[in-house]
């Protein structure tokens, strides 16, 4: 293996989806929490675990390593999940964890060949290479749609199964093979809600580490139809008005950005 570079850098240690943080008491006895910083890894990696260098869209290089098994908190460390490290550090910090564990779980899903089963071997920080065949991999990006879908002074809101809490959100499904995402849009939302929708526009996008995605916002019309939920996939589906909205998700998601868009949307109309 080759040398660590020596300058400290954050060290982004998973066990699964749980990522390991270090706990400080500060002066007025609270506790603080953050990626461990430093020369050297704060624990050693699992059997057959990489050190990978992660480069951040920002071009600073971050240590990620995977371990074998769960850290029990004690006053120094904690581990949480991925989700959840939301609410233990910045929003730089839970953005770089993100990209870390997508390499990590990247590596993870591609230590053989899926051409000819060989042992792959990485190449460079994003790209792995078979010594046999010379097939390339790459990590992965599959690729969502979401979309809120306007009905007059209305929006649509779900609860799909998957949710995790009781919260209602946005339409959303991934791209299938030859579709642009305007077609991805038209069909999830036929397909989850019966629904015809029409003037389809780009609202923004976030990578969506779970494991490694990224989800594409649209904003869209009602155009026509009944609401009929896909049952499997959605319990509960309906136009809810600003002043009736459910639970609606928590501040880190799109689906959350493109409500609070939408709700400001009809302050300003009103002002
Ligand atoms: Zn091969």
């Amino acid at each position: 293996m080759k040398e660590l570079d020596q300058n400290p850098t954050q060290w982004f240690v998973f066990f699964k989806d749980q990522l390991l943080l270090k706990k400080e008491r500060t002066e007025k006895g609270e506790i603080k929490y953050s990626v461990p910083y430093g020369t050297k890894p704060p624990l050693k990696p699992g059997t057959g675990s990489t050190i990978h260098e992660v480069f951040l869209p920002t071009d600073e290089m971050v240590h990620a390593f995977d371990i074998e098994q769960l850290v029990e908190e004690t006053e120094d460390w904690i581990m949480v999940n991925l989700r959840g490290s939301y609410e233990y550090i910045t929003l730089d910090d839970y953005k770089a964890a993100g990209k870390a564990y997508q390499i990590l779980y990247w590596d993870q899903h591609s230590r053989f060949c899926p051409v000819c089963g060989t042992p792959t071997e990485q190449q460079t920080a994003i790209m792995k290479k078979c010594p046999s065949c010379a097939y390339e991999i790459y990590p992965p990006i599959s690729t969502a749609i979401i979309v809120l879908i306007r009905r007059g002074e209305e929006l649509l809101l779900v609860h799909a199964r998957n949710f995790r809490g009781t919260f209602y959100g946005l339409v959303a499904g991934f791209l299938e093979p030859g579709e642009t995402l305007e077609q991805c849009v038209e069909r999830e939302v036929m397909e989850e809600t019966g629904l015809k929708v029409k003037n389809i526009t780009y609202f923004g996008n976030q990578p969506w580490p779970y494991p490694s995605g990224l989800m594409v916002g649209f904003i869209a019309d009602y155009e026509d139809g009944e609401i009929k939920l896909q049952k499997d996939e959605l319990s509960a589906g309906a136009f809810y008005s600003k002043e009736n909205l459910p639970e609606i998700p928590r501040k880190l998601s799109i689906a959350r950005k493109m409500i609070d868009w939408w709700l400001n949307q009809k302050e300003e109309l009103k002002s």
